[in-house]
């Protein structure tokens, strides 16, 4: 990668010496250099060494409709032409923007009144987090304002977001979580089920809410917020009795529900939001990668009709928004994605064919020694790997045994993610059957060869 006499450098040496990277570790990178990335097409990118990969993980799990579509950069370069900018803070909006809100709103069914606009997840985040504080004020309630989250969580990294997460390794880094924000247990069965069976373990941890919620006393407490399947922690599907008893918590004392939607939002799972595949009733959900398919950065949180009302009556001024809510070339490359995904009719294909050939393609693999469990919902999935699979012991140093397997699939082209010992699978939805058969066997390859050379 490196030339010692050459003159110009090369762009992962420019790359390296003034750019930092998100959660990166800027002395390795120093050392191994980047890979540059020059173009996509469908579910493969290519390098700038002409390698093509076939590219598991859809970008970071947001390009849902695959690299490549004309129609969103035509879309983006018209709007671009009429109106390139306008805010929406006095009173103004823009064309795609007030189409685009109203367009979500319909796909998120009679529950949901409106959207409000950010840039990012994150921001998605702390804008609900203030919102529903804000709610409970005009509501003549302003001591709720606790928000109980979960352990192993992902929801961004403002200092907002990333105190909801449940990151340690983030939470360790400048003195987080902020206050009024507090952590439960995540439905992880297969690392913390024990000797219980996932139905079991699923009710108890759901209860560890309602036991969080006396403990602090309902009247403090503002929100729970949940992933409806967690992504960065591990692509980690809950025991089918959870979401049941944490709705019903939620309902009994009265709890506001914020589903973080930004990787499920948008047809993942094989319905349009995660939490209508489990039939939960929010009143915020934070959109994003999904919702332009990453050709835009563009981000919302889907307010329930409850919430803006309060708002719309007694909240007064809402004291929060970015100069980029709404941003109409963001909001008409969403309108594209969003035209893409119904007329292809993408989403129902992962929830009539390819989520459940990816699933059965997915759970092959447990016949391998090396996997303890496989787990799947629509189009994502997770690997887990471990030690011992008769004992569930897992390796005890778990994320380098995922990078490991990280590596290898990218040294036979294939991009997948690691999450400590779980390896993590969110194709483009317009993935073919043929494509998924190759990225099981190149798992399959690579974990056979790992197993050998490991014993
Ligand atoms: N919430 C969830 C569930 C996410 O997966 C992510 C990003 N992976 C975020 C929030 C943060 O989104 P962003 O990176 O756009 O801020």
């Amino acid at each position: 990668m490196e030339f010692q006499n050459r003159k110009e450098p090369s762009l992962s040496e420019i790359d390296v010496a003034h750019h930092l990277h998100p959660f990166a570790n800027t002395k390795e990178y120093r050392e191994q250099g980047v890979r540059v990335i020059t173009g996509g097409d469908g579910v493969y990118v290519i390098d700038s060494s002409g390698r093509r990969y076939l590219d598991a993980f859809a970008g970071l799990w947001c390009v849902n409709v695959g690299y490549g579509r004309r129609e969103i950069a035509d879309a983006v370069h018209a709007q671009m032409i009429s109106l390139a900018y306008y805010n929406t803070f006095f009173g103004t909006t823009t064309e795609p923007t007030a189409r685009l809100a109203e367009r979500i709103v319909k796909l998120a069914g009679p529950d949901m009144s409106h959207v409000f606009f950010t840039n990012s997840g994150s921001e998605a985040n702390d804008t609900w987090l203030r919102m529903a504080r804000l709610y409970w004020t005009s509501k003549g309630m302003p001591n709720r304002k606790i928000v109980i989250s979960r352990q192993n969580s992902y929801h961004g990294s403002t200092i907002a977001g990333a105190s909801l997460g449940g990151m340690r390794h983030m939470h360790e880094q400048g003195d987080l979580p902020i206050p009024g924000i507090v952590h439960i247990g995540q439905p992880y069965w297969y690392a913390e089920g024990g000797g219980l069976m996932p139905d079991q373990f699923g009710i108890l941890r759901a209860r560890e809410l309602e036991e969080k919620i006396l403990e602090l006393g309902p009247e403090n407490v503002a929100a729970f917020v949940a992933e409806p399947v967690q992504g960065t922690g591990g692509v980690i599907v809950p025991p089918e009795t959870y979401w049941p008893e944490i709705l019903r918590i939620c309902r009994k004392y009265d709890i506001l529900l914020a589903v973080d939607e930004v990787i499920t939002g948008f047809g993942r799972t094989g319905s349009w939001f995660g939490y209508q595949h489990y039939g939960l009733r929010p009143d915020f959900c934070s959109v994003a990668k999904g919702l332009s398919s990453g050709y835009q950065p563009i981000a919302a949180v889907i307010v329930s009709g409850r919430v803006a009302d309060a708002m719309a009556h007694e909240g007064g001024v809402f004291q929060h928004g970015f100069t980029y809510s709404g941003h109409p070339c963001a909001a008409a490359a969403a309108l594209a994605n969003l035209n893409i995904l119904e007329r292809e009719d993408l989403v129902g294909k992962i929830q009539r064919d390819l989520g459940p050939y990816f699933a059965k393609a997915l759970h092959s693999l447990n016949d391998l020694a090396i996997v303890g469990e496989t787990q799947a919902i629509g189009l994502l999935g997770s690997v887990q790997l471990v030690l011992d699979k008769n004992k569930r012991l897992r390796f005890s140093k778990p994320s380098d045994i995922g990078m490991i397997v990280r590596n290898f699939c990218m040294e036979r082209d294939l991009i997948v993610r690691a999450s400590q010992d779980r390896i993590l699978l969110a194709p483009a939805f317009v993935i073919t059957h043929e494509q998924i058969d190759t990225i099981i066997a190149t798992l399959r390859a690579v974990l056979i060869e790992i197993v050998a050379a490991l014993s």
